[in-house]
């Protein structure tokens, strides 16, 4: 599938003459680079985490109600969303009310990550080859994320697939942000003062 088909239910949600958000159009190739993540607060009606993977073009999305935590023993919660432009890792601003997933953006971490899957023979599993059998493992190289975690699906409420993240082997040190108070990785911002930001530039 083409890019463009990937991002149709993602383009379908969203009017970019009203909101920021990037259209995916201009996404430039990369090759030779690492994969990237990231993590992004999204205080929307029910504030979350989006957390995002590069897989082939387009990030890979799942929004994680708790967010992710560095603790083994937390499962958290990750519900699949639609793919993601590429350069929707760098969206950080205030999407219009009115519009999907109305609310303030930050990117509250951000890196890349390998692919740690192997099977029986010990031989690597194509990253997203491990996504479509429903168990990708991977060793994150964020800015607050760092060390393995393994995303895992299963039949959720009305067989409706949903998935957990779960940080594998010992656990970093942080456990789970609060949201209102975590910082954006790239801009040194909390929600709020994305959100007060964004009203002063529109002189509302
Ligand atoms: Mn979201």
């Amino acid at each position: 599938m083409s890019e463009k088909d990937r991002l149709r239910t993602y383009r379908g949600k969203r009017n970019f003459d009203t909101t920021a958000e990037p259209s995916g159009d201009h996404t430039a190739a990369r090759d030779d680079e690492e994969p990237a993540f990231v993590v992004q607060i999204h205080d929307a009606s029910t504030m979350h985490f989006d957390f995002r993977l590069e897989v082939d073009g387009v990030l890979k999305s799942w929004s994680i109600p708790k967010g992710p935590s560095t603790d083994p023993h937390d499962k958290r919660l990750a519900v699949p969303t639609e793919d993601h432009p590429l350069d929707y890792r760098d969206f950080e601003g205030v999407i219009p009310h009115d519009e999907y997933g109305g609310g303030t953006v930050i990117v509250w971490d951000r890196g890349t990550y390998r692919p740690a899957g192997h099977d029986k023979r010990d031989r690597p599993v194509p990253f997203e080859e491990a996504l479509e059998n429903g168990h990708a493992t991977f060793d994150l190289h964020g800015e607050k994320l760092r060390g393995r975690y393994a995303l895992t699906r299963f039949k959720g409420h009305e067989d409706k697939p949903t998935w957990l993240l779960v940080r594998k082997g010992s656990g970093g040190s942080g456990g789970t942000p609060d949201p209102r108070r975590a910082r954006s990785a790239r801009s040194g911002r909390t929600l709020r003062q994305v959100a007060e930001e964004a009203e002063g530039s529109d002189g509302t």
